[in-house]
């Protein structure tokens, strides 16, 4: 059977799957469900599952609105912020052409630019983990990606370093703010101020709501517009679109006081670390970052005491390193005490 040849030698991207009591190797919220989206998900009228979504989600764009500040017309939603990145690269660029993206940074960027038949830049980070603009522009990409707070090194790119980057763009900077709620603050007011930034956004992290796959975009309508095209009209499903407004309007507190709660545990977290050796890196998400040689064996032994992290090998500048999401103090407890078992 002919199918797309450039497609033969890309393997599937399958996160691992490794069923453990204590699981932190997702960066989801680990507070459970949002009430009001809880409820929203047991009032759900039966037409939302026999009929279509509207289409394009206006009414989760209202609610997004409300949330934001940003006129509907500024926004856009898709399952999960993967897809709207999907979506942007292929609203963006055309085959074959260049997408810078800084290293390390997330991992599914690589494979998002193969399936778009995109070329891949991958730029190191610099030293003090900042992004390195001079060294993305060099790449001559089209379609510049930063990541803010940066999965996975917790870490965030400077302002001025954005500025520079966004202003000397020649084309669109989508800047990933998935974990954007736990940082000290967001770019998008960049959205307003120059014509070629598009931010995309999630609702799997701290709203809870990783498993009903709701992300959204922000960007000037003639941005949207376009991402919109690659986008077609139904998305996620209208359960969903119901869970998401609902959280979006009455569960702020809720969301709000976890993430106040998150600040603190991954303080926590970082100083018991720093007390057993290790040098995490500062965080600004709601997950740290642990550099150090043999993570990786470490990981497949605190596996084995049924606590999974997520370990990296062969990252640029790092080597290996842990990643442990941040969740109530019991499952840091469970982690860190598997850690010490796992280090000796
Ligand atoms: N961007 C970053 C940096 C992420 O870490 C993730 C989730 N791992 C996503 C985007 C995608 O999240 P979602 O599709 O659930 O919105």
């Amino acid at each position: 059977m002919r199918t797309r040849p450039s497609y033969r030698d890309i393997s599937l991207y399958s996160p691992p799957v490794v069923p453990c009591r204590v699981d932190l190797s997702d960066n989801t919220n680990l507070f459970g469900v949002p009430p009001a989206a809880e409820r929203a998900l047991r009032e759900a009228a039966p037409s939302l599952v026999t009929r279509y979504p509207i289409s394009y989600a206006p009414d989760l764009k209202q609610a997004l609105s409300r949330y934001t500040g940003f006129e509907p017309s500024w926004l856009t939603t898709g399952c999960g912020s993967d897809d709207l990145i999907d979506c942007a690269l292929r609203a963006f660029l055309e085959p074959g052409e260049r997408i810078a993206v800084p290293d390390p940074s997330f991992s599914m960027m690589s494979y998002f630019a193969r399936v778009n038949g995109l070329q891949f830049s991958p730029v190191p980070l610099r030293p003090d983990w900042d992004i390195d603009v001079e060294a993305m522009l060099a790449t001559g990409a089209r379609l510049l990606y930063v990541c803010s707070p940066n999965n996975p090194t917790s870490t965030v790119a400077s302002r001025a370093a954005l500025e520079r980057l966004v202003d000397s763009a020649p084309g669109v900077v989508l800047l990933d703010e998935a974990y954007t709620e736990f940082s000290q603050g967001s770019n998008v007011d960049l959205v307003r101020s120059r014509p070629n930034v598009l931010v995309t956004r999630t609702l799997s992290k701290a709203f809870g709501l990783a498993g009903m796959r709701v992300g959204y975009a922000i960007g000037r309508p003639e941005l949207v517009a376009e991402v919109e095209k690659a986008r077609g009209p139904y998305k996620h499903n209208g359960i969903a679109e119901r869970m998401a407004i609902a959280a979006l309007t009455e569960d702020l507190p809720w969301v709000k006081a976890h993430v106040e709660e998150v600040r603190v545990l991954r303080r926590r977290l970082v100083e018991a670390l720093e007390a057993m050796g290790l040098k995490p890196l500062p965080t600004e998400a709601n997950f740290v970052f642990v550099p150090f040689p043999g993570a990786i064996q470490v990981a497949a032994r605190m596996r084995d005491r049924d606590v999974n992290i997520r370990a990296f090998q062969g990252l640029t500048g790092v080597g290996e390193a842990l990643r442990i999401g941040c969740g109530p103090w019991p499952l840091m407890e469970a982690a860190l005490n598997a850690l010490r078992e796992a280090w000796r």
